[in-house]
């Protein structure tokens, strides 16, 4: 980092348990050196009762941040004004300071959409979609499909009660949501995209999300887990002809889009994809 922090230094910060290994701080403080920014970006561990001062006490003294697990939903219930995206999923991922309010965004809803965009080359509406997984990140990716019109979300998830909650949260009466059981129920199915919002492929010796002969077919596949190389789900289903992409597309647009809160300006996306893949 080359830049001076002074007494006008704006202060933003990750906030969350565990932080050690975010790479927010090395995205972020790239896209700040890149448009000369006066401000740092830090990673701050705190739990629950530490928290909500934490993020009072940035936003009030000019700086802002992005929140992670477990505080997402704590934060949406905490600032005093929220975006549709924060609103529909119930969680906050960034903060800053507006006409002495504290806002909050779910910047994985953009980020997911345009990472989403990314792959496919092009608008997700009418897409049929199977959603694997039904946490938080499932939120935002179905709030996503649902803004891009798609035409259907089948949600398979290890724990039907979570998957069926969801449905219960986001169905709506112009996209038709629903949770299945069995993958194998959906061998004569074929869907536009499959993303994967389960953790599985974050530690070696995970089963794939979903192997190729599980059941049901399709065209792309993007993954949200991410790591140094692609995910072995995201290898086996690109030797073998699918389009498909990890999770770090995602990671750098939801940054980008936090950026954007923070800034009013557009976020160097590209000096941003460089700090990702130097870091990891
Ligand atoms: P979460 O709320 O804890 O949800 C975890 C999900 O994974 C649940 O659906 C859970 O199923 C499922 N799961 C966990 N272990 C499983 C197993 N052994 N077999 C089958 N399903 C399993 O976590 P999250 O915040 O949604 O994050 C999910 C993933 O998305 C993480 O890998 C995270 O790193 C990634 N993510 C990436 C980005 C990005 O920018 N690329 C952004 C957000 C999240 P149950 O409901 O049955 O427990």
């Amino acid at each position: 980092m080359t830049r001076a922090v002074s007494a006008a230094t704006r202060l933003f910060a990750v906030l969350g348990d565990p932080v050690g290994h975010s790479l927010s701080p090395s995205i972020q403080n790239a896209a700040f050196d890149q448009l000369e920014l006066d401000a740092v970006y830090v990673a701050l561990r705190c739990d629950a009762s530490h928290f909500p001062g934490l993020m009072r006490g940035l936003a009030h003294a000019g700086g802002g941040g992005n929140i992670t697990i477990p505080h997402k939903q704590l934060a949406a219930s905490l600032v005093d004004g929220r975006t549709p995206a924060a609103q529909r999923t119930g969680a906050c991922n960034t903060f800053w300071y507006e006409n002495g309010e504290i806002m909050g965004d779910n910047t994985d809803v953009a980020g997911f959409a345009a990472a989403a965009y990314e792959l496919l080359g092009s608008e997700l509406r009418n897409a049929r979609v199977l959603l694997l997984g039904a946490g938080g990140a499932a939120r935002a990716v179905l709030c996503a499909l649902l803004d891009a019109e798609v035409d259907e979300v089948i949600i398979l998830n290890r724990s039907q009660d979570r998957s069926a909650s969801l449905v219960y949260r986001f169905g709506n009466r112009y996209t038709q949501v629903g949770s299945v059981e069995d993958p194998a129920s959906l061998s004569s199915d074929r869907f536009d995209l499959v993303v994967n919002a389960t953790s599985l492929g974050l530690s070696d010796g995970d089963p794939l999300p979903l192997p190729l002969n599980a059941g049901p077919t399709f065209r792309a596949a993007l993954d949200l887990v991410y790591g140094p190389d692609e995910t072995p789900w995201v290898r086996q289903l690109r030797q073998n002809g699918i389009l498909a992409a990890d999770g770090r597309e995602m990671l750098v647009r939801q940054g980008a889009a936090s950026f954007r809160r923070w800034w009013q300006v557009d976020a160097p996306v590209e000096r941003m994809r460089e700090a990702l893949i130097n870091r990891i």
